[in-house]
């Protein structure tokens, strides 16, 4: 009961520690992302941007499929949300404003996410990038294989 009672007060505040990074960004907090905010905290799994507009449209609000990749794009670059390489789909960071970059493991099985940042990681790819003569301006990967539940689940204890 308790654990109920408590829920929306932590969405909400969620909503808002992600409002206050695009306000001391400079971005103003409008309607439409204000709606998208909420979508992807509410959201239990990766979320496309045809799934941000049929979960809007059930609430009877309205936004076109430009304005949500316009807005997912923005919420990419200020990490407040990621594309998840190997299904397409959107999430919020859970991360807050940690520096580094955000990766994700992500198991094949149940569809569970755990985010991280790894500089050692990012160190290693930077140094192979310059091994190349290549100039790293981020870096995008994604592990994927079981959770511990699910390797549990397959090959016992
Ligand atoms: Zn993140
Ligand atoms: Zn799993």
């Amino acid at each position: 009961m308790l654990h109920l009672a408590l829920r929306p007060c932590i969405i909400s505040l969620v909503v808002q520690d992600s409002i206050q990074i695009l306000q001391t960004q400079g971005y103003r907090v409008t309607k439409p992302r204000r709606q998208v905010l909420e979508v992807l905290k509410e959201a239990k799994e990766p979320v496309s941007p045809y799934d941000i507009q049929r979960l809007l449209r059930q609430q009877g609000k309205y936004l076109n499929h430009v304005t949500i990749y316009r807005i997912l794009d923005l919420f990419c670059r200020l990490n407040l949300a990621h594309k998840v390489l190997s299904n397409g789909g959107f999430v919020k960071c859970t991360l807050g404003s940690k520096e580094g970059c955000h990766r994700f493991m992500v198991c094949r099985c149940c569809g569970v996410l755990r985010e991280f940042v790894d500089e050692e990681l990012c160190k290693k790819e930077s140094k192979s990038a310059v091994n190349l003569g290549f100039h790293t301006e981020y870096h995008l990967s994604e592990s994927s294989g079981l959770c511990s539940d699910c390797y549990r689940k397959r090959f016992g204890e």
